[in-house]
């Protein structure tokens, strides 16, 4: 498999405080919530907000092989 998430591993050694992917990856499923800290951290970077756009795509292509 393709590791979408090296470009994220590295930028995550440079800022520790970025959203963990498996959160995120969860909160595009839906079985988890935002905390509200983890809310104004997307509100301010760039970087999860791409890993959140990266994640529900491959959402909605393995939704739409599903169908
Ligand atoms: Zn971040």
């Amino acid at each position: 498999m393709v590791d979408l998430f090296s470009p994220w591993r590295r930028a995550q050694q440079m800022k520790s405080d970025h959203i963990d992917n498996r959160r995120l990856f969860e909160v595009v499923n839906e079985t988890a919530i935002l905390e509200p800290t983890e809310v104004e951290h997307l509100s301010t970077c760039e970087e999860c907000l791409e890993m959140i756009r990266v994640l529900i795509r491959q959402n909605l292509s393995k939704s739409a092989e599903a169908s």
